[in-house]
């Protein structure tokens, strides 16, 4: 569970062509990262995935099922927001839990899912406080929190540390890294930082005005660039 298949996939805004056609597969289990400019498309192409924006044109596998027309909700994906999309006047317990009361799954198995999220991102101790009460680190892992209880075959995340602090960033980066190792979920990352794509993918995709210009590993990437765009913004040799 978890491979995300993507065929000629196409978005315009009105008459803007933001993702001309798009190949791409994402293996289950995979760590990917979607890397490039400011503008390129990074977001969009995860909110299609998540359903949150429709296709142009294409398809969406998910699983080897068409995803194409499935709402959010029923795609079994969970989308990671930086965190101060949480609720503030909600406990951190509540904050978790909130997916799953929206889908009012019973009140024990929501218990159970969120302490053991909680026990996962080391935030037993702090269900009870408000995210105002919480460090900008905590916080981040109660967004985290939220995703976890929905027990996705995917997680998305899009630029979840671009508001921590340089310091803060590197320590989520690592813990980020350690949970994909855990629970071997496939992870697509959102990110146009360099140093995060080749410290934390399994496969990193250079996306430039829409277009992939180059799909790899860190290393290959970084070994070989196939232009001046991938060198230049790998930081590679070339
Ligand atoms: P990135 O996340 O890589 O910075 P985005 O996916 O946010 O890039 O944006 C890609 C392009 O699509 C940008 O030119 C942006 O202005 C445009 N865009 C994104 N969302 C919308 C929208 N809802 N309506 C119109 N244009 C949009
Ligand atoms: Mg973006």
């Amino acid at each position: 569970m978890g491979q995300i298949t993507l065929k000629q996939v196409t978005k315009s805004f009105g008459n803007v062509e933001v993702i001309p056609s798009l190949d791409l597969e994402i293996g289950d289990g995979e760590f990917t990262v979607f890397v490039g400019p400011s503008g390129c498309g990074k977001s969009t192409l995860l909110r299609l995935i998540a359903g949150l924006e429709d296709i142009s044109s294409g398809q969406i596998l998910i699983d080897g099922q068409d995803a194409t027309s499935v709402p959010p909700a029923k795609r079994g994906l969970a989308m990671v927001f930086q965190s101060y999309a949480l609720y503030p006047h909600m406990s951190v317990r509540k904050n978790i839990a909130f997916p799953l009361r929206m889908a009012k799954l019973h009140k024990a198995e929501q218990d159970r899912r969120v302490e053991q999220a909680a026990a996962v991102l080391n935030l037993t101790d702090y269900l009870d406080r408000r995210p105002g009460q919480l460090s900008g680190g905590q916080r981040q892992r109660v967004a985290i929190g939220r995703a976890i209880v929905r027990e996705p075959s995917a997680f998305l995340f899009d630029e979840p540390l671009s508001n921590l602090d340089a310091a803060l960033r590197v320590g989520m980066r690592l813990e980020i890294s350690e949970l994909h190792e855990r629970l071997k979920t496939t992870m697509i990352y959102v990110t146009h930082d360099q140093v995060e794509a080749m410290t934390m993918a399994d496969k990193i995709v250079v996306l430039r005005a829409g277009n992939i210009e180059q799909v790899g590993s860190p290393l290959e990437l970084y070994k070989n660039p196939r232009n001046q765009f991938v060198a230049g913004f790998i930081g590679s040799p070339k």
